[in-house]
């Protein structure tokens, strides 16, 4: 558990790259961001605060202020550089827990799994022409849980103050 800063490998900056297998390719006060060496997708990258930021939830500060213009600069930086279609974008932070955003420039039939669900994905048509994907492995949870958990996340953003 590297919760600690101390011994938080990606608080050691460009000296703990090598060991990640990557390398930096931008920085500004707040951000870095580092690109693989290697791997199935060129140009897929990291974008992490250069403060100990545990996870997304624990954004803060300059770094929550700055992120939405500096994911935009990077992301179109990326799309540019390997003229990719799209740039996926994904934050896990069941691993090292210090925020990284993986930054997967995509086209059409490369390595990149386009789905967020599990197992046999099911596609059907809603009448809008949108497309809902269901999962055949796992069970649909009732109307009831659903509308459950959307008011709990309406009064959680109306009754707490955002998080300066
Ligand atoms: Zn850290």
């Amino acid at each position: 558990m590297a919760a600690d800063p101390a011994n938080c490998r990606v608080c050691r900056g460009p000296d703990a790259d090598p060991g990640l297998g990557r390398v930096q390719v931008w920085e500004d006060r707040y951000w870095r961001l580092t690109t693989s060496l290697g791997g199935e997708i060129a140009g897929f990258s990291y974008l992490e605060p250069k403060r100990h930021v545990p996870h997304i939830t624990d954004l803060d500060g300059e770094e929550a202020r700055t992120l939405g213009p500096v994911l935009a600069k990077v992301a179109r930086a990326l799309k540019e550089a390997t003229d990719s279609q799209l740039v996926y974008i994904y934050v896990f932070g069941g691993g090292i827990p210090h925020l990284h955003l993986h930054l997967g420039p995509h086209k059409n039939g490369d390595a990149l799994n386009p789905m967020m669900i599990r197992g046999e994905v099911v596609a059907t048509k809603l009448p809008s022409g949108a497309t809902s994907l269901v999962s055949k492995e796992f069970p649909q949870l009732p109307e009831s849980r659903h509308s459950e958990v959307r008011e709990r996340i309406r009064r959680a953003l109306t009754e707490s103050p955002t998080k300066e």
